[in-house]
C-alpha cells in the first residue's frame, strides 16, 4: 500500500507506557481510561483494545453510543458512560451491561423505567464544576430515590462520582472545596445504606497531582494520550506524547517576491522563496487559528505555515531549503526529532491541545504500531 497522504501514527507502546506511569501515580486506586470523543482523536475502538491488554481496569465513555459500539467490538469489561439525554436507550445499557449514570431524580425514573431488568448505575453529584451532577437538596433526593430502588431490587448503585473543576491549576481552592463536597456526599449515600464499589473524583490532573482525590478509582484522559493537562505545570512523571501527525508535500515551488499566499492573500512573500503545500487542512481537523502560527517539521527544520489554513491544504514557507514533493512532513508527534508537539500547535493556535487532538477527523488514515 502507498504512504496515506493524511496519517496519524500512533504508538501503542507509548500508550501503555503511561497508563502504567499513571498507574503508579496512583497505586491505591483502580483506573479507568477515559476514550470518548474516538479516544480524543487517536480511535475508540483500538486505544480501548489497546488500554485493556495493558491492564486498565475501566473504560470511561460520554454517550451511550459510544459505549453500544465498544461493545459492539468485543469489549467486556467494566465500562460507564456518562451523558445521556432523554429518551437514551437505557434498555440497550443493561442488555450490553453498561453502567450508566444518573445526575438527577428524573434521569433515575428514566433509567429505571427504560431498563428491562436490574441496572447498574453511579450517581453523579455536582460539587462545584455545576455541569452535569446532582447538586446539594437534590443529591439528597437522589440519595433517597436510588437507597428505595435498591432495597426494592430496582437497580444496583455500583459508583459515586464527581469532576473537577481547576485540577490543572493544583493550588486552586476550588480543589479542597470540591473535594470536600464529595466526602460529604458519599457519606450521605453511606447513610443512606448504599455501599457503592468505587467512589470516584479524580481526572487526569489530579491523579498526577492530588493523592488525596484517588478514592478508588481515578479518570485518565488525556495525560494517557501523553499530553500535560496544562502546560505550564510540572508533573511527577514522565509522558509520552502518542500520536505522530504527518504526511508528504504534495507540491514545492518557487514563489517570487511579492507573491500572495492562500485565501485572503494574508502572507506576502518578502523575497524570492520556496513554499510547500501540506496536504492538511480544516477537513482533517487543523485549526484555522493556526493559521500564519502554527509550525511543521519538514526538510530538516521547522518550518512556518504561511497564509490561510482551507479545507484540505495549507502552505509552508521553506525558504532556501531544498524540498521535493513527497519529502516527509511532520505537522507534531512527541517532540523528540524536533517536530512541534500537539501543545506547541495549541498554543499557536490559540487553543488547548485536548482540542487539537479531538478534532482530528476521519480523513486522516490512523496506524497503529507497538502494542503486542
Ligand atoms: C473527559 C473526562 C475525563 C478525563 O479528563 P482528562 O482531563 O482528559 O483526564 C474524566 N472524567 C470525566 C467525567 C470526563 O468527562
Amino acid at each position: 500500500m502507498t504512504d496515506p497522504q493524511a496519517e496519524a501514527v500512533i504508538d501503542l507502546d507509548a500508550f501503555g507506557a503511561n497508563l502504567a506511569a499513571l498507574s503508579a501515580c496512583a497505586p491505591s486506586a483502580a483506573q479507568m481510561t477515559v476514550v470518548k470523543a474516538n479516544a480524543y482523536g487517536h480511535g475508540m475502538v483500538e486505544m480501548a483494545r489497546a488500554a485493556r491488554a495493558a491492564g486498565t481496569d475501566w473504560l470511561g465513555v460520554a454517550t451511550l453510543r459510544e459505549a453500544l459500539t465498544l461493545r459492539a467490538a468485543g469489549d467486556t469489561g467494566d465500562l460507564l458512560c456518562w451523558l445521556a439525554a432523554p429518551g437514551a436507550d437505557y434498555a440497550a445499557a443493561v442488555e450490553a451491561d453498561v453502567e450508566v449514570t444518573a445526575s438527577s431524580v428524573e434521569q433515575l425514573a428514566e433509567i429505571l423505567s427504560a431498563a428491562p431488568r436490574r441496572p447498574r448505575v453511579q450517581l453523579k453529584v455536582d460539587t462545584g464544576l455545576s455541569r452535569n451532577g446532582a447538586l446539594g437538596q437534590e443529591w439528597t433526593a437522589l440519595v433517597a430515590a436510588a437507597a428505595q430502588a435498591q432495597s426494592g431490587g430496582r437497580l444496583e448503585v455500583t459508583g459515586v462520582w464527581s469532576h473537577f473543576a481547576c485540577a490543572d491549576q493544583p493550588d486552586h481552592p476550588a480543589n479542597d472545596a470540591q473535594e470536600a463536597v464529595f466526602v460529604a456526599a458519599v457519606d450521605e449515600l453511606l447513610a443512606a445504606g448504599i455501599q457503592p464499589r468505587v467512589r470516584h473524583l479524580s481526572n487526569s490532573p489530579a491523579t498526577l497531582t492530588r493523592p488525596s482525590a484517588h478514592f478508588d478509582l481515578v479518570r485518565v484522559g488525556i495525560a494517557a494520550y501523553g499530553i500535560r493537562p496544562d502546560p505550564g505545570m510540572t508533573y511527577p512523571t514522565r509522558l509520552t506524547p502518542v500520536l505522530t501527525l504527518r504526511g508528504r508535500l504534495v507540491q514545492v515551488k518557487r514563489l517570487p517576491a511579492g507573491a500572495k499566499v492562500s485565501y485572503g492573500q494574508t502572507w506576502t512573500a518578502e523575497h524570492d522563496t520556496t513554499v510547500g503545500l501540506v496536504p492538511f487542512g480544516y477537513g482533517e481537523g487543523i485549526p484555522v487559528s493556526a493559521s500564519n502560527r502554527a509550525q511543521v517539521l519538514t526538510a530538516g527544520a521547522r518550518v512556518p505555515l504561511v497564509g490561510r489554513v482551507c479545507m484540505d491544504q495549507f502552505v509552508v514557507d521553506l525558504g532556501e531549503r531544498s524540498a521535493r514533493r513527497g519529502d516527509e512532513v511532520v505537522l507534531f508527534g512527541p517532540g523528540h526529532d524536533g517536530e512541534p508537539t500537539a501543545e506547541d500547535w495549541a498554543v499557536a493556535s490559540g487553543t488547548i491541545a485536548y482540542e487539537v487532538v479531538t478534532r482530528l477527523g476521519d480523513r486522516i488514515v490512523r496506524t497503529y504500531k507497538g502494542g503486542a
